[in-house]
C-alpha cells in the first residue's frame, strides 16, 4: 500500500525536524525498495518510475527538499538521501534489465490457455454444388450419371443429333474446332448418342460436364456446365417428360414455382419444348432480369427425334423416349440471384465464401 506523499515540511521556525527526516528518508527507501521488489512487468516499472524516480517523483520532491534544509543539516541528510538514490536506481537498473528480459523470451508470453484461431474450411465450389443437387434430384427419379470426353467427335456433337454438316442448327452455336471432324464438345447431348449405342433400352442417364462456345459476355463465358437427360423405354410420351421437369422444378426452386412449356426447336427432339419458370426475382410481375415478361428460361427439352434412334439402332416403331438439358451456371444464377456469370470463375474469394 502506498502511503500519502512525504513531504518534509519546515516548522513554524524554517527549520525541519532532523530525526524526522532521518526517519522520513529510511521510511521511504523501505516503502519504494518494497513496491520494486513486486513490480512484475515493464509497465508496472514505468509506473514505479513515474511514481518515484521522473521529475514530479517522490525521490526527487525528497532532495528538493534536502537542499531547503539549513546548511549545517544538509550533510547528513545528503548523505542519506544519496545513497539512498543510488541504491534505488541501482536496483531499478537491475529490474529492468531482467523484465527486459522475461519479456523477450518467446515461450513466456505465450497465453497457452487462450483458445486457438480456427483455420477457415473451404467447400466446393457453388457450381459444383448446384450439379451435385441436380444429380441428386434426378438420381432420385432413378436416372444414372454417365460421364464423357470434353473432347469429341464431330459425329456425336452433330452428325448422330441429326445436325449434319450443311445444317443451319451448327451456326447456333459457336464452336471451338480441333480439326475438321474434332470439337470441344458444344453441349452434353452426344452422352445421348454414346449411351444408346452402348446399352439396349430402358435407358435413364443425366450426363453433367463442361461445355465449350466461343462466347463471352455478361450471361456467357466460354466454357460452363451442362446437364443433359435422357430416357428411353416403351411407352414413354410428353406427358413423362412434363411430369419428370416439374418435379424437378418444384424440388430445386420451390413447390409453389410455377411453370410452363413453351413450344420451341431443337435438330434431334421432336416436338420440343423450352420451359420457363416464374421470375424468381420479381414473382412474375416483370423486371429487368426477366425482361419485363414474369418468365425465366431454365432448360430445352422435347422428344427424342425419331431419326437419332437410326444412328443407335433403336426401333422407333416400339421405344420413344424425351431428352432435356440445363445450364448450370443458369440454374446458379436463378436460384442465388446472381446477375453476372463471370463472377463463378474469377475466384473471389469474397463471392465463394457465401455458398
Ligand atoms: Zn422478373
Amino acid at each position: 500500500m502506498r502511503s500519502g506523499h512525504v513531504r518534509l515540511l519546515p516548522d513554524v521556525r524554517g527549520k525541519v525536524n532532523r530525526k524526522t527526516m532521518r526517519e522520513q528518508i529510511l521510511e521511504l527507501e523501505k516503502e519504494a525498495l518494497q513496491e520494486l521488489e513486486a513490480v512484475s512487468d515493464l509497465s508496472g516499472l514505468d509506473r514505479f518510475r513515474i511514481a518515484y524516480l521522473a521529475k514530479k517523483g517522490r525521490l526527487t520532491a525528497l532532495l528538493k527538499d534536502i537542499a531547503s534544509l539549513p546548511a549545517e543539516e544538509r550533510p547528513e541528510a545528503g548523505k542519506l538521501a544519496n545513497s539512498f538514490k543510488r541504491n534505488l536506481t541501482e536496483r531499478f537498473e537491475g529490474a529492468r534489465r531482467r523484465l527486459l528480459a522475461k519479456e523477450e523470451e518467446p515461450l513466456s508470453s505465450l497465453d497457452i490457455t487462450l483458445p486457438g484461431r480456427e483455420p477457415a474450411r473451404g467447400h466446393l465450389h457453388p457450381i459444383t454444388q448446384v450439379m451435385q443437387e441436380i444429380c441428386h434430384i434426378f438420381g432420385r427419379m432413378g436416372f444414372r450419371v454417365v460421364k464423357g470426353p470434353n473432347v469429341e467427335l464431330d459425329y456425336y456433337n452433330f452428325e448422330a443429333l441429326n445436325i449434319p454438316k450443311d445444317h443451319p442448327a451448327r451456326d447456333m452455336q459457336d464452336t471451338f474446332y480441333i480439326s475438321e471432324n474434332v470439337v470441344l464438345r458444344t453441349h452434353t447431348s452426344p452422352m445421348q448418342v454414346r449411351t444408346m449405342e452402348e446399352q439396349p433400352p430402358p435407358v435413364s442417364v443425366i450426363a453433367p460436364g463442361k461445355v465449350y462456345r466461343r462466347d463471352s459476355d455478361i450471361t456467357h463465358t466460354p466454357m460452363f456446365h451442362q446437364v443433359e437427360g435422357l430416357l428411353v423405354d416403351k411407352g414413354v410420351t410428353f406427358g413423362d417428360l412434363k411430369g419428370t421437369l416439374t418435379s424437378f422444378v418444384h424440388q430445386m426452386f420451390g413447390l409453389d414455382t410455377a411453370l410452363r412449356f413453351r413450344p420451341s426447336f431443337f435438330p434431334f427432339t421432336e416436338p420440343s419444348a423450352e420451359v420457363d419458370i416464374r421470375c424468381v426475382i420479381c414473382g412474375g410481375i416483370g423486371c429487368r432480369t426477366c425482361s419485363n415478361t414474369g418468365w425465366l428460361e431454365i432448360l430445352g427439352s422435347g422428344m427424342v427425334d425419331p431419326e437419332v434412334y437410326r444412328f443407335v439402332d433403336y426401333d422407333p416403331e416400339v421405344y420413344s423416349g424425351f431428352a432435356f438439358g440445363m445450364g448450370i451456371e443458369r440454374v446458379a444464377m436463378l436460384k442465388y440471384g446472381i446477375d453476372d456469370i463471370q463472377l463463378f470463375f474469377r475466384n473471389d474469394i469474397r463471392f465463394l465464401r457465401q455458398f
